[in-house]
C-alpha cells in the first residue's frame, strides 16, 4: 500500500486553473504572463491557509518552466526538471525564505548579494519571501534599493497575513494581490469535490461544520477534513457525529437543548446541564459562545421564514426551530443582551464556573418575568373587561394589537 499523502499536498493546486475562489489574480497575472509584462515584485495578502505560497510557486513555475508553451497558456507542464523541483521547493533558483525564522538585516544581505548572480538552470531567479512582514526595519531597508530595479532576470514575490505592517515604501514597489478568504458554500463544494475523487461521502451538515471552523482556509478545511476521515476509519460515508467530536462539537449537540432548559426557567435542570458540560470542558469562555450561537440562531430563525439553519444537525434543526416559535423575540433580546454583558465578565472573574451559574440564575430568573407585552395586554384587559383580549392574545396578530393598546393608553397612565 503506497503511503498516505495528506489532502492539502495531494491536492495542492499546480496551475492557475486550480486555484480555488481567486478568479481576480488568476486573470491578472495569467494575462501579464501571456503578454510577458510580468511586474519584477509582487505581494500577495490573505488569511493562512488561503494559498499565498501556492500561488508563489505557480508564478514561479509557469515562467521557469522548460515546455515551450508555458509561457503562452501560461500554464506550467508540471512535469519538466524546473517545474518538479520547484513544487517540491527544491530548485536552486527558486529560493524560498521564511521570514518569520529569518528576520535580520544579515539574512537579507546574503540575498542581496546572491541577485547579481544569473540563474543556474530557470530562466528567472526569484525569491519568494513568506510571512514578508517580520522583517526588521533594516532588512527592510536594505531591501528597498534592489527593489527598485532588481536585474531583468530577478522576481520577488512577497507574502503576508498581516500587509498593515509592510512598510509603504515596499508596499509601493509592488504589485500587490489580496487573495480572498473563501466563503462556506465555495469550500463546502471544494471538499465535495475532493470526496469524490478519493471516493468517499459525507454528512452534508458535517461538511458545514467543517467549513464553518476553517473560516476560509482552504487550508485548514483540507486538514480538518484529513483528520475527520482518519478518525473514521477511512469509512465510505463520515458523519456529522464524528466531525463534532474531533472539532470539539461534541457539546454543541447539548447546547441547544441546555438553551431549551435555561427558557423553561428551571434553574436546578439548567445548572445541571451546565454541570455536565463543565466536566466535559471547562472551557466556560466557549460555552458561552456556543450558546450566542444558538440565540442568534433561534431569533433568525424566529424572524426569517427558511432561514438556513448550517452547521446543525437535522435533529438540533427542529429543536432550534421549536423553540423560535416558543420563544418571545423581547425575551431572546434580553437574553442575548446579558449573555453579550457576561463575556468579559466571566474570563476575567477568578471563578468562571461561579460567574456562569450566575449567569444561569439570572437568565431562568429573566425569563420568569412576564414580557412587557404580556404585562401591557394584561392591564389593557383588566381596564377593558368587555373585551376578549385574552382570547386574541395567542392569535398571530399580537404585534398588531400590542401597537393598538399603546396608543390608547397615554404614556401618563401607564406611568401611575
Ligand atoms: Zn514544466
Amino acid at each position: 500500500m503506497s503511503s498516505y499523502l495528506v489532502l492539502a499536498r495531494k491536492y495542492r493546486p499546480q496551475n492557475f486553473d486550480e486555484l480555488v475562489g481567486q478568479e481576480v489574480l488568476v486573470t491578472t497575472l495569467s494575462n501579464a504572463i501571456k503578454n510577458n509584462r510580468l511586474h519584477h515584485a509582487y505581494i500577495l495578502t490573505g488569511i493562512r491557509g488561503v494559498g499565498k505560497t501556492t500561488t508563489a510557486r505557480i508564478i514561479a513555475k509557469t515562467i521557469n518552466c522548460s515546455d515551450a508553451d508555458a509561457i503562452t497558456a501560461a500554464k506550467a507542464c508540471g512535469v519538466c526538471d524546473n517545474c518538479c523541483l520547484i513544487s517540491s521547493s527544491r530548485h536552486q533558483d527558486v529560493i524560498e525564505i521564511d521570514a518569520a525564522s529569518r528576520t535580520g538585516v544579515d539574512d537579507i544581505r546574503e540575498i542581496i548579494d546572491s541577485i547579481a548572480y544569473a540563474p543556474v538552470s530557470a530562466k528567472y531567479k526569484i525569491y519568494i519571501i513568506d510571512e514578508v512582514h517580520m522583517l526588521s526595519n533594516n532588512a527592510f531597508n536594505a531591501l528597498l534599493k534592489t527593489l527598485e530595479e532588481p536585474p531583468a532576470h530577478v522576481k520577488f514575490i512577497f507574502a503576508t497575513t498581516e500587509i498593515r505592517k509592510v512598510p509603504i515604501t515596499i508596499l509601493s514597489r509592488c504589485q500587490r494581490f489580496d487573495l480572498r478568504r473563501l466563503d462556506e458554500s465555495e469550500i463546502i463544494a471544494h471538499l465535495k469535490n475532493i470526496l469524490q475523487k478519493e471516493n468517499f461521502e459525507a454528512d452534508e451538515a458535517a461538511l458545514q461544520a467543517i467549513a464553518k471552523m476553517s473560516e476560509g482556509s482552504v487550508r485548514d478545511s483540507l486538514s480538518m477534513l484529513d483528520q475527520a476521515l482518519a478518525s473514521n476509519n477511512h469509512q465510505k460515508f463520515l458523519p456529522l457525529d464524528v466531525v463534532e467530536k474531533m472539532l470539539g462539537l461534541s457539546n454543541r449537540v447539548q447546547v441547544v437543548e441546555f438553551f431549551e432548559k435555561i427558557l423553561s426557567g428551571n434553574f436546578p435542570n439548567a445548572v445541571a446541564a451546565f454541570s455536565e458540560f463543565y466536566a466535559y470542558s471547562s472551557d466556560c469562555s466557549q460555552l458561552l459562545n456556543d450558546l450566542l450561537d444558538v440565540v442568534h440562531k433561534t431569533m433568525s430563525a424566529k424572524l426569517i421564514k427558511d432561514y438556513r439553519l448550517d452547521g446543525y444537525s437535522q435533529f438540533q434543526q427542529e429543536k432550534v426551530r421549536e423553540i423560535a416559535q416558543k420563544a418571545s423575540l423581547g425575551s431572546l433580546i434580553r437574553i442575548w443582551q446579558i449573555l453579550t454583558k457576561s463575556v468579559t465578565e466571566i474570563n476575567s472573574f477568578s471563578s468562571p464556573k461561579m460567574a456562569f451559574e450566575v449567569l444561569i440564575a439570572k437568565l431562568c430568573h429573566l425569563v420568569a418575568l412576564p414580557d412587557l407585552q404580556n404585562l401591557l395586554l394584561d392591564l389593557h384587559q383588566k381596564q377593558n373587561p368587555q373585551q376578549n383580549i385574552l382570547a386574541q392574545k395567542t392569535s398571530e396578530n399580537n404585534d398588531d394589537l400590542l401597537h393598538e393598546i399603546l396608543r390608547n393608553f397615554e404614556g401618563a397612565k401607564i406611568l401611575t
